[in-house]
């Protein structure tokens, strides 16, 4: 069994989104952004193997840090690269997780503009996502800060878009909004709502 982190393969090619990303945006964020989160996760565990069977000293509390910063990039970047895809179809948003969103925001038209706003005003690098409690049966927007930064535990990520400028420096420069508002129509809500059905059985 492998037990390190390991980068996803896409299941749709670089070119595959435009125009919500050109090629070279995608390649660089997935090949070389997630693949440095997915490196540096695994050198902080091969430190962990290291230092169980030695005395070497290190920063214990910066270690921690970078693992959690790490893994909480790799993790987050695996469930924004699933809920893309070049076929969007909100049809094919799962009926009661409709139902249920509409309960919480008042319809999808308001739900849509709270999640990207989000998004939009996230502090920094950071994250928004919609989630689903399974305490309340609520599902809820959050933004998350860095990758790791006001997530709340035990949720589960239904839709997640990276709002970090090297998700989208290259084709849009400094205009997060534009960007934001193009992510809408590339999301893959069958994937959403699968997202659903596993913490709805679950809960
Ligand atoms: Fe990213």
């Amino acid at each position: 069994m492998n037990n390190f982190y390991q980068l996803p393969q896409l299941k749709y090619d670089y070119s595959q989104l435009s125009p919500l990303f050109s090629g070279e945006q995608l390649e660089v964020h997935h090949s070389k952004h997630h693949r440095s989160y997915v490196d540096k996760a695994n050198q902080d565990l091969r430190i962990l193997d290291d230092i169980k069977n030695s005395e070497i000293k290190i920063d214990e509390k910066a270690l921690l840090k970078d693992l959690s910063f790490n893994i909480g990039g790799h993790v987050l970047h695996s469930l924004f690269w699933d809920n893309l895809t070049p076929k969007s179809d909100i049809n094919l948003v799962d009926n009661e997780l409709k139902d249920k969103i509409v309960n919480q925001y008042g319809n999808m038209g308001k739900f849509k503009d709270f999640f990207l706003e989000a998004a939009i005003s996230v502090e920094g690098s950071g994250w928004a996502a919609l989630s689903f409690c399974k305490l309340t049966h609520r599902p809820l927007v959050m933004q998350i800060e860095k990758h790791n930064l006001n997530i709340y535990p035990m949720f589960k990520i239904l839709l997640i878009i990276d709002a970090w400028e090297h998700a989208y420096y290259i084709d849009y420069k400094n205009k997060r909004k534009d960007y934001v508002e193009s992510f809408w129509e590339f999301i893959d809500w069958k994937e959403v709502s699968k997202r659903y059905r596993e913490v709805r059985d679950e809960a």
